[in-house]
């Protein structure tokens, strides 16, 4: 059963600030560090947000990845140092890449009433992240699959869906929906290594049980996923890929860096106003940084 999946569980991150909002994080984790070069995967919703609040993120920084918001429900205003201004909504990709440095606010709009979402990031190679500041739209065309499913390809290809949108290393990105008892085999790129999230349903993948909010992770060297809805409800997940990611990576609060201090110059960057930029419309103050840890922040690859 050397091909089975592995099973990584959630668990629940409250944001903080003034907001109610938790999330459910698979990556980073212990057991894996990074699926590709995703690195980052936050699933939140369905929330009620007039009991959460919503969504309320003052400017903050980023720099050594791209983020990735992807939305089931609700819609999410997005401002950025670039001068982007975009509506987040649901089966709409918005890539933003930190590169060198951005900051950005995201707040719920007052017509959202259950934000329903994931929030990812990709991991920028040594040689690329400190690439320009950028912010990319797109919206994939759904695609009917054989055997009861739709898909839709936001990054990378996969069953004939392209995207064009640009990223540093090969990536997959997509949603699926499988329709109940539905059973899809996809035809894979076998250098990729895969993470299943399943967002509704319970879903078997290469032979694995996953119940919701795991993530399933699949190494490289096999050609064909099949995925089974086990349930006689429509069910729902994000696929990720890519080939694996062989540099160390230090990740620290909003930033990726090689080094303790690459992160402790982009802290010291952000809490002096320099390299990130100003976000503008946004009514409040930018986020601090925390403190830095006492101890030196260690690299982390994909094996420990
Ligand atoms: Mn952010």
């Amino acid at each position: 059963m050397s091909d089975a999946a592995e099973v990584l569980t959630a668990r629940d991150v409250p944001l903080g600030g003034p907001r109610a909002m938790t999330v459910r994080r698979t990556l980073p984790q212990r057991a894996r560090t990074l699926i590709g070069a995703w690195c980052f995967v936050d699933h939140y919703g369905p929330d009620d947000v007039a009991s959460t609040g919503g969504m309320d993120v003052a400017p903050h920084p980023h720099t050594g990845l791209q983020t990735v918001s992807w939305l089931f429900s609700g819609e999410i205003e997005h401002r950025d140092s670039l001068g982007s201004h975009a509506m987040v909504r649901p089966g709409e990709l918005n890539l933003m890449t930190g590169g060198h440095g951005i900051s950005h606010t995201e707040v719920s709009t007052p017509d959202t009433t259950v934000l329903h979402g994931v929030q990812l990031w990709v991991a920028l190679p040594d040689r690329h992240r400190h690439a320009d500041r950028d912010f990319q739209h797109y919206v994939p065309k759904p695609v009917p699959l054989d055997g009861g499913a739709e898909l839709s390809v936001f990054l990378g290809s996969l069953a004939g869906a392209t995207s064009p949108v640009r990223t540093f290393t090969p990536l997959l990105g997509a949603e699926l929906l499988l329709a109940p008892r539905a059973r899809v085999t996809l035809a894979v790129d076998s250098e990729f290594e895969h993470g299943l999230l399943v967002d509704q349903g319970d879903i078997t993948m290469a032979g694995t049980p996953l119940r919701q909010a795991e993530l399933g992770y699949l190494a490289p060297g096999t050609a064909t996923l099949t995925l089974t809805n086990e349930t006689d409800a429509p069910a729902r997940m994000i696929l990720l890929g890519g080939p694996p990611f062989d540099e160390e990576i230090v990740m620290w609060w909003n930033f990726i860096g090689r080094s303790h201090a690459d992160i402790a110059q982009a802290r010291s960057d952000w809490m002096t106003g320099t390299r990130f930029g100003e976000v503008r419309g946004y009514d409040g103050e930018p986020l601090p940084a925390p403190e830095l840890p006492s101890v030196p922040l260690k690299p982390r690859g994909r094996m420990r």
